[in-house]
C-alpha cells in the first residue's frame, strides 16, 4: 500500500484571498511586465479543485493508494484575512470529502493554535468528522513550543493523534527559504521541547528539516519512538536525488525504517498536476534498493515497504 503522508487540497473558499494575492505578487516579481493584477484572478483557479476527481486521477497516474490532505490555516494570523469559508466549516466538508473517497483520502486537521475556537475546531475534526491527526502546523513566526501553541498541542495530546510539523527554511509559496539559522521558527530543533513536555505525543517532523536541517530533525527524534520524519520536498531539486540516498540511509540507520514517511508535499489544482512529479518521485522508492545498491548502500524492499506506506497506515491508523 502506498501511502503520501502530506498533501494538500482546497476547495474555493478555503484560502484568504490574500494569500493569493501575496502570490501574485511574489511571481509578479519574477518577471518584468508582469503585474499582480494580470496573475491574480488565475491563482486561485490553479490551486482548487472542483470536486477531487482530478486529483484522484493524479494519485492513479503515480500508483498512490491513499493521500493525507494537511489543512492549512492562512488566515488571520498568516495573512491578516479570513478565508471565505470559515474554518469550523472546513472541517465538515473535509469530513464529508473523506466519506466520499473512502480509504483514498484522509485529511488531517489544523487552525492556527492563537485561534480562542482552537481546541474546539480540532476536537470537533476528529470526534464528529473523523478526521485522522492534526496537521500542517505551518505559521509565519510562531515557535512550536512557545505558550501560544500550547492550546493546540494539548488538544493533539489530548485525543493521541500525531501532530505534523512543518520543518523547510521557508514557509508557504517559500521552497528554499533563506534563513537557516536555529532562531527560525520552522527549525527543527524547537520540537524537542515539545516531546519532552508531552511524552508519547506523536509528532511527524514534515520535510524532516529541508533541505538543510536533516540532521537536526534525526537528532530530535532520536529516542522519541512517537516521533517520526516524513520526506516531502526532498525531490525538488536543492539537492541530487543519488546524494540523497546516503541521507535517507543515515535517517534509516538512527531511527529505523519504521520510523520514516514517504510523502509528496503536491497541492490540488490544475497547475500542479501540470508537474507531474508524484510518479518520479514514488519511482525513486520503488527502486531505492537497486539504485542504493550501486551507490554503495543498502535498502530492502521490506525496508520501502514500511517507508511508501506501512509505516503511515499504522501511525494515522487508516
Ligand atoms: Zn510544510
Amino acid at each position: 500500500m502506498i501511502v503520501d503522508a502530506h498533501t494538500h487540497f482546497w476547495f474555493k473558499g478555503f484560502m484568504p484571498t490574500a494569500f493569493h494575492r501575496n502570490t501574485a505578487e511574489e511571481w509578479a516579481k519574477k518577471e518584468a511586465g508582469r503585474k499582480p493584477e494580470m496573475i491574480l484572478p488565475k491563482i486561485e483557479e490553479g490551486v482548487t479543485d472542483p470536486d477531487g476527481t482530478d486529483y484522484i486521477a493524479n494519485m492513479d497516474k503515480a500508483g498512490v493508494d491513499a493521500s493525507i490532505i494537511m489543512m492549512t490555516d492562512f488566515g488571520t494570523y498568516w495573512t491578516g484575512e479570513e478565508p471565505a469559508v470559515p474554518y469550523e466549516e472546513q472541517v465538515v466538508l473535509f469530513g464529508e470529502f473523506q466519506k466520499k473517497y473512502k480509504g483514498r483520502l484522509y485529511v488531517c486537521a489544523y487552525v492556527d493554535p492563537r485561534r480562542p475556537d482552537c481546541a474546539k475546531i480540532m476536537t470537533r475534526a476528529i470526534k464528529e468528522c473523523g478526521l485522522k491527526g492534526c496537521g500542517e502546523f505551518t505559521t509565519k513566526s510562531l515557535l512550536v513550543n512557545s505558550d501560544e501553541a500550547k492550546p493546540l498541542v494539548k488538544v493533539c495530546a489530548d485525543l493521541d493523534i500525531p501532530v505534523v510539523i512543518h520543518t523547510r527554511a521557508g514557509e508557504g509559496i517559500n521552497m528554499a527559504g533563506a534563513d537557516f539559522t536555529i532562531p527560525n521558527h520552522n527549525h527543527p530543533g524547537h520540537i524537542a521541547g515539545l516531546l519532552k513536555a508531552y511524552k508519547g505525543l506523536k509528532v511527524v517532523i514534515a520535510h524532516a528539516g529541508y533541505p538543510k536541517w536533516w540532521e537536526a530533525a534525526i537528532q530530535v527524534a532520536k529516542g522519541y519512538p512517537n516521533c517520526y520524519l516524513e520526506l516531502s520536498n526532498w525531490n525538488f531539486g536543492a539537492i541530487n536525488l543519488d546524494d540523497f540516498v546516503p541521507i535517507l540511509a543515515c535517517m534509516r540507520d538512527n531511527l529505523g525504517a519504521d520510523h520514516i514517511l514517504f510523502a509528496s508535499d503536491h497541492p490540488s489544482g490544475k497547475r500542479y498536476r501540470s508537474l507531474g512529479f508524484l510518479p518520479g518521485w514514488v519511482n525513486f522508492f520503488k527502486e531505492l534498493p537497486e539504485k542504493a545498491k550501486s551507490l554503495g548502500y543498502e535498502f530492502t524492499k521490506a525496508e520501502v515497504d514500511m517507508i511508501l506506506g506501512e509505516n503511515a497506515r499504522k501511525l494515522f491508523k487508516l
